[in-house]
């Protein structure tokens, strides 16, 4: 039997864990629900024994290592997590080494969407580049930097956070600290509070909003198209950076893509001089849910 790793992903309401081999191949996976409100140990417990049954199941001697992608800022070299809004119990805890006494195995944390991005990178829409962008529309927008083959971590490893990239200078109020970042304009909650101001609806889902789009409702259209002008801003901003070949996208919304990307497109032609001149892929991503478990799975084979 090949060697494996144990990718793990740590969501707001579920834990999925997955056992991958070196060319990417699922071979076991669980699906279990997190009640991350039960409690840091709760959360830990679950992922600890979800790690544990796989690797009873495929043995422990051929295990290469586990990665464990987390929502919030990683401090990759100290394997803790700050400024998780989601799970303050976690902040400053040393997750990482917490997790490698219990299994007696080698851990790496990851942001949930730079893991993603390296999912994609492996085994998605990024397979045949060694350089992407990977934006995750959710409820906030998360992001994830390819160099190389890499994640781009930055000094501490709060680099890729690119939902907060200022579109709008003086726009809504982030959570940041920031006003006008691209989530607040972009994001799946983001629809849904553009149908709430503009009378569409107060109870709207972004899903509801798409489906009135689809039944030809001009309003709706019309907040797809302030979200893709929102995006493109950002996507321009992030072309001219990198010059990269590949930037994808992946996320709830991406179903309303034929209603946000014709506005995203235009301005990222009038606004990027490198998007005119360079061969540059703007697409969907292609591992759904399912890429933040490859990329977490994917780090114990490329940091040995
Ligand atoms: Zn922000």
């Amino acid at each position: 039997m090949s060697e494996y790793s144990i990718g793990v992903d740590l969501g707001g309401t579920n834990l999925r864990a997955a056992a991958i081999d070196g060319q990417g191949k699922m071979l076991d996976k669980i699906q279990g629900s997190t009640d991350l409100k039960a409690g840091r140990d709760v959360v830990i417990d679950d992922m600890v024994q979800s790690i544990e049954a796989l690797r009873a199941r495929l043995g422990e001697h051929n295990l290469r290592g586990v990665g464990i992608g987390l929502p919030g800022f990683i401090l990759i070299d100290k394997g803790i997590i700050v400024g998780s809004n989601n799970m303050p119990e976690f902040e400053n805890y040393p997750v990482r080494d917490e997790i490698e006494k219990r299994l007696g195995a080698r851990v790496i944390l990851e942001n949930d969407a730079n893991a993603a991005a390296l999912g994609e990178k492996w085994i998605g829409a990024g397979r045949e580049v060694d350089d992407l962008v990977l934006l995750t529309l959710g409820t906030g927008i998360g992001g994830g930097i390819i160099v190389n083959g890499r994640v781009l971590h930055g000094n501490l490893g709060m680099a890729g956070e690119l939902g907060h990239l200022t579109v709008v200078p003086n726009g809504n109020p982030c959570g940041c600290g920031n006003r006008g970042c691209v989530e607040k304009h972009a994001s799946a909650t983001a629809i849904a509070a553009m149908a709430r101001l503009i009378g569409l609806g107060h109870d709207l889902t972004s899903e509801d909003v798409y489906n009135l789009a689809v039944q030809g409702n001009d309003r709706a259209k019309t907040i797809f198209r302030s979200m893709g002008q929102a995006l493109g801003v950002a996507l321009a901003n992030l072309i001219n950076i990198f010059n990269f070949p590949l930037f994808l996208f992946s996320g709830g919304p991406l179903p309303a893509w034929d209603f946000f990307a014709p506005s995203m497109m235009e301005e990222v032609t009038s606004r990027s001089f490198t998007y005119r001149h360079a061969p540059t892929r703007i697409e969907k991503a292609t591992l759904g849910n399912e890429a933040g478990l490859f990329g977490a799975a994917y780090l114990p084979f490329i940091h040995p």
